[in-house]
């Protein structure tokens, strides 16, 4: 039983040679093992071998692994299989460092490199008052909605654009629940539970769903 067997299209620029050289990478779980056969002349460029520094989570597409001095570009899927099982798994999601917290932001950045998120964009910004009553459209009916606004718009806030597999549920689970007294009592080590001080001033912000991880956009885009 071979097991399952991922495939990519990975891409290696060759300095010597002044090209790029182009290779079908495949990654075989069960072993750990990995081959590579060159795309334009289809031979083995390296017969299948145990690779204890590759790991499936650092084979996505974006991403970068060095491999025997040889820094190789994963630019595509090679097949179907492949495609289907992991492009599912990786999410974007939108968090907020909310302005309670800015001055946390080495410690907090080197909690998402830690939890495995990657940032793939980031930006400070200071919302004015209309641009934090949009992003929280959905509570404006609420009797919170004035003070969240104050805390928003009181000093700079950090978006980041964040990619990890389960991102979304993943990071709202880091975050913990919305009010820090119960992030602290139900959720200890989250970082609500660490950071935050109560319902409103709550250290972090997090996308519920993929949908509105959309709007990783808002401030990506629109807001300057
Ligand atoms: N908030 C508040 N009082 C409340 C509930 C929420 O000030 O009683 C603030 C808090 O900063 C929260 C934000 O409003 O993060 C959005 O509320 P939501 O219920 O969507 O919580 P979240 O999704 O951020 O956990
Ligand atoms: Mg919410």
């Amino acid at each position: 039983m071979e097991g399952e067997r991922y495939a990519f299209l990975v891409e290696w620029y060759d300095s010597l040679a002044g090209i790029v050289r182009r290779y079908n990478f495949l990654f075989y779980p069960k072993d750990n093992s990995v081959e590579m056969i060159d795309v334009k002349n289809k031979r083995i460029f390296l017969k299948r071998t145990k690779e204890e520094s590759i790991r499936l989570d650092q084979c996505y597409i974006g991403s970068s692994v060095n491999l025997h001095g040889r820094q190789l570009k994963f630019v595509e899927y090679s097949d179907t299989f492949t495609k289907i099982k992991l492009s599912m798994a990786k999410e974007k999601t939108l968090a907020i460092f909310k302005p309670d917290i800015m001055k946390k932001m080495p410690l907090l950045l080197e909690i998402l490199c830690t939890e495995g998120f990657q940032i793939c964009d980031m930006k400070t910004v200071v919302l004015s008052k209309s641009a934090a009553e949009g992003f929280y459209r959905e509570h404006s009916a609420k009797p919170f909605f004035r003070t969240l606004i104050s805390f928003m718009t009181e000093g700079p806030i950090m978006a980041l654009s964040l990619l990890a597999d389960n991102a979304v549920s993943r990071w709202r689970a880091l975050i913990g629940p919305t009010n820090s007294a119960d992030a602290r009592s139900q959720a200890p080590d989250s970082l609500r539970a660490r950071f935050g001080t109560d319902q409103t001033r709550n250290a972090c912000h997090g996308s519920d769903s993929v949908a509105s991880a959309e709007r990783v956009e808002y401030f990506f885009k629109i807001l300057q």
